[in-house]
């Protein structure tokens, strides 16, 4: 086990075990050691590979539709473009090319990136030094006109697990022994309504954050205006599997036995995102990823920047492929909108 691990078993002896959600938080944020707070996951030499790192066309829609968005509702004079998540700044620098040929509108941004990780807000830094762009620690409430970008974000939100003993739902907690950090359930259990019939080892996994964060930015939206794009893998139909993983260089690892040196993720569940945001807001989706960006027109992209770069048509269509695959990403990986009441359907829905 790695120095991490030692520190998490120290506390663990000192505090009692912890919560799965504890461990994400500390696996993933630790200042000194955590996975976002020290490294560069992405692309073929890191640990994963995102839509935006695929191809250029992801964030171009991406920019396309805010912009579209911004003109269904009249055009707002000022609105906040939030994303969560930048990781290298990709998605936004793609975005931002689109949107400056709607001077408009990039005029009325006003354009915050919500990064935890000093190492990857540096490399937002670079990428988008061109544009206007301000960075928070945190996703905070808007007091105007919000759009709301998320990609490859709400899967790293901490969740916590319950398992279906004969006693009822016991917690799974993270404990130390012998053997460095290992599974337990907690004695005693905790009362969880709505869960219908589950059947004895059927594990739930709730992710207060996702649906706390989810819940306002609905609020937001459906008294400022704007609208949400959430894309991430996760399910639709909630069952009774746990779908915490850890992945490294491409492969799933032990999700205890390095911590900060393996990304942690759960997959996530869209009907929680949609039930939260709902209380104000209007919800649509989720739909499949290759369905979504065939309707934003990723086809009619894939053509227009082929004749520019005949070069580089086979790699546009791996890339097209890639993301719209009806066996990987285009159906693993969804989109959920989150827009006000009584506004007409947005674009990709
Ligand atoms: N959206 C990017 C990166 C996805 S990786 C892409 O599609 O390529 C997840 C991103 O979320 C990283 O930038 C990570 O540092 C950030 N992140 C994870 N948890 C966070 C939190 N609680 N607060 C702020 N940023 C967080």
């Amino acid at each position: 086990m790695n120095s991490l691990g030692h520190r998490i078993a120290k506390l663990i002896e000192t505090q009692g075990p912890l919560s799965i959600a504890q461990f994400m938080t500390i696996a993933l944020h630790d200042p000194a050691a955590g996975y976002y707070a020290t490294k560069d996951p992405l692309g073929v030499r890191g640990d994963f590979v995102t839509a935006p790192e695929i191809s250029q066309m992801f964030g171009e829609l991406i920019g396309a539709w805010c912009a579209e968005v911004w003109q269904q509702q009249e055009r707002p004079k000022t609105i906040r473009l939030v994303e969560l998540g930048p990781g290298r700044g990709t998605l936004m620098a793609d975005a931002l090319r689109v949107i400056r040929a709607v001077p408009q509108f990039l005029e009325a941004l006003d354009i915050v990136l919500v990064e935890a990780s000093p190492h990857l807000r540096a490399m937002q830094h670079e990428r988008l030094k061109d544009f206007s762009v301000r960075w928070s620690d945190r996703y905070e409430p808007a007091d105007g006109p919000l759009l709301l970008i998320a990609n490859e974000f709400f899967d790293a939100l901490p969740i916590r697990q319950f398992v279906r003993t004969e006693r009822g739902w016991c917690e799974r907690m993270v404990v130390a022994g012998n053997d460095g950090l290992g599974f337990a359930l907690s004695p005693s259990p905790t009362l969880i309504p709505g869960t219908g019939q589950a059947p004895i080892g059927g594990v739930i996994e709730v992710a207060p954050a996702a649906a706390a964060l989810a819940q306002d930015i609905g609020r937001t939206i459906a008294r400022w205006g704007g609208g949400a794009l959430i894309i991430d893998y996760g399910y639709e139909e909630p069952g009774f599997g746990e779908t915490l993983q850890a992945v490294g260089r491409h492969r799933f690892k032990d999700v205890l036995a390095n911590p900060g040196a393996v990304d942690v993720s759960a997959h996530v569940d869209f009907a929680a995102l949609a039930a939260a945001a709902s209380a104000n807001a209007k919800t649509f989706g989720p739909i499949g990823q290759s369905i979504f960006l065939e309707r934003l027109g990723i086809g009619e992209r894939r053509k227009m920047l082929a004749e520019k770069n005949p070069d580089h048509a086979f790699e546009l269509d791996m890339a097209v492929e890639r993301l719209t695959d009806f066996t990987g990403m285009g159906t693993l990986f969804k989109a959920l909108a989150i827009m006000p009441p009584n506004t007409p359907k947005p674009p990709g829905f």
